[in-house]
């Protein structure tokens, strides 16, 4: 891979890329399946990824004729790394066993490693034959919606698709790696303002948000409404803030420090709680919540907007989703993606019927929103919410940072990338985008 860093560096033709000689192996990130057993009887908090991921070589799969390689420059951490790294809630290998048994090519995924990562930046490097939207050398982003476009109930809202998968969680060949396979249609372009690292934090995290607060096909908001966002400063939090603020609605953010609330003040959400000092306890134990925690909570949103929030952004689940479905208005819309304190939740069902509420499910994103929530970063209308980067062979503890919520934003890795500040093909641009809107949630390594 080094002559194509080489390569990429000294800014060489798409046709110098497409002569570089592809390697027979590539460094990645993998989990083993023999390690899958490794935390058995252990809480969740103490499931350590550090443990379980490894950094190595490994072999470089065929290429489909729908799929390219991809040098990967950066990627990112994204929850479900964490996910995949502590075996929960299921381990990943049973999903590429599954894909094994689709078809040939599908075979190729059903290994005894599973390259994880489902964001990256990076340089297309070769095409297979049935590829024309995408050459060698084009600088692209990759989603992780992984379809399978031969399959017709993929064909309204490809997230519908019977077989609809999230690449390097459902999929091997992942993005935390020097190299990725992916199918062209994972393909975006890279926004030429932003830095490779910058630019691999986005597409996972942005898209999911543009599809639950924006999308029809999940809280599709209007101007003028509000919105309850949880975790405000977090992975999909902190884009689905920038997607209300754009829409012309009002955010209220929940984060849990003082930090945060001024970082949400900074990108311009006025009315922020910060759940740690409310001290709220939604449940009163183990088996039993508390209404008169989930009115206090409702009072504090309505004293901050004078309103009950139109739509509730909710990828908490247990801990909170009582207190969600409670405090939206009347006819209002809780939008979920996720539990991640725990998925059997529990809420009084009459706040929903009697007040018409509706409990939206949303997963991911289909192409054309992730296209649409990437040309958004594109235009700088939607800036990257980057904190840190870690190096590749530190993705362990860049998902420790994950995994026990000391982050803000998004964790960048740098992949083939050797160092950060790399990438930047529209300096001009950049400058009117801002520096100081472009790296607001940038902190000192932790
Ligand atoms: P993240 O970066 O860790 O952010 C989650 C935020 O949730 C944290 O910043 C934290 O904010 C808040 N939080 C954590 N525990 C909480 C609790 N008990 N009560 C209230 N707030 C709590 O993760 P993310 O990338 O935003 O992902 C969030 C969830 O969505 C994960 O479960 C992930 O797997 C899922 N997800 C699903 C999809 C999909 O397509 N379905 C896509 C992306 C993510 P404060 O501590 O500041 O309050």
């Amino acid at each position: 891979m080094k002559d194509f860093l080489e390569a990429i560096e000294a800014g060489a033709s798409g046709d110098d890329i497409a002569a570089i000689p592809v390697p027979e192996s590539y460094r990645a990130a993998y989990l083993l399946r023999d390690d899958i057993d490794m935390f058995e009887g252990l809480p969740s908090a103490e499931k350590d990824p550090r443990k379980s991921l490894h950094v190595g070589e490994v072999a470089v799969p065929e290429l489909a004729p729908d799929e390219v390689y991809v040098a990967v420059m950066a990627s990112s951490i994204n929850f479900n790394t964490v996910w995949s790294a502590i075996f929960e809630p299921v381990p990943t290998f049973a999903f590429l066993a599954r894909l094994g048994r689709e078809s040939a090519y599908g075979a190729r995924h059903d290994l005894p490693l599973h390259v994880i990562g489902s964001d990256a930046s990076g340089v297309v490097l070769r095409t297979g034959p049935g590829v024309h939207n995408f050459h060698p050398g084009d600088k692209v982003v990759i989603h992780c919606n992984y379809v399978d476009d031969q399959d017709p109930s993929a064909h309204e809202d490809s997230m519908n698709a019977s077989n609809q998968r999230i690449w390097g969680y459902e999929s091997n060949f992942g993005g935390l790696a020097d190299l990725t396979v992916v199918k062209a249609n994972q393909l975006m372009p890279k926004p030429a303002h932003l830095t490779w690292e910058e630019a691999a934090v986005n597409a996972l995290c942005n898209s999911t948000a543009y599809r639950m607060i924006v999308s029809h096909n999940g809280a599709g908001m209007t101007q003028d409404q509000s919105v309850l966002i949880w975790g405000a400063t977090g992975g999909i939090g902190a884009y689905a803030v920038q997607h209300v603020l754009n829409g012309g609605s009002i955010p209220v953010g929940v984060v849990s420090s003082p930090e945060k609330v001024a970082l949400l003040h900074k990108l311009g959400v006025e009315a922020v709680l910060d759940r740690r000092a409310q001290a709220y306890k939604f449940w009163k134990d183990e088996f039993t919540q508390d209404e008169s925690e989930w009115r206090r909570f409702g009072k504090d949103i309505r004293s901050l907007i004078g309103q009950d929030p139109d739509i509730v952004f909710e990828h908490i689940g247990r801990q909170t989703m009582g207190a969600s479905v409670f405090a939206a208005k009347r006819g209002g819309v809780i939008v979920t993606c996720a539990a991640t304190s725990g998925y059997m939740v529990e809420y009084d069902n009459r706040h929903l019927w009697m007040k018409l509420k509706t409990i939206k499910g949303s997963h991911f994103a289909n192409y054309r929103e992730a296209w649409a929530a990437n040309d958004l970063i594109v235009r700088g209308k939607v800036v990257p919410t980057l904190s840190y980067t870690y190096p590749l062979d530190q993705v362990g503890e860049a998902s420790y940072q994950v995994h026990h919520n000391l982050h803000e934003g998004k964790i960048g890795v740098l992949c083939l990338a050797p160092r950060e500040g790399m990438g930047i093909d529209d300096p001009a641009f950049r400058e009117q985008v801002g520096e100081e809107r472009l790296t607001l949630f940038r902190r000192e390594q932790a």
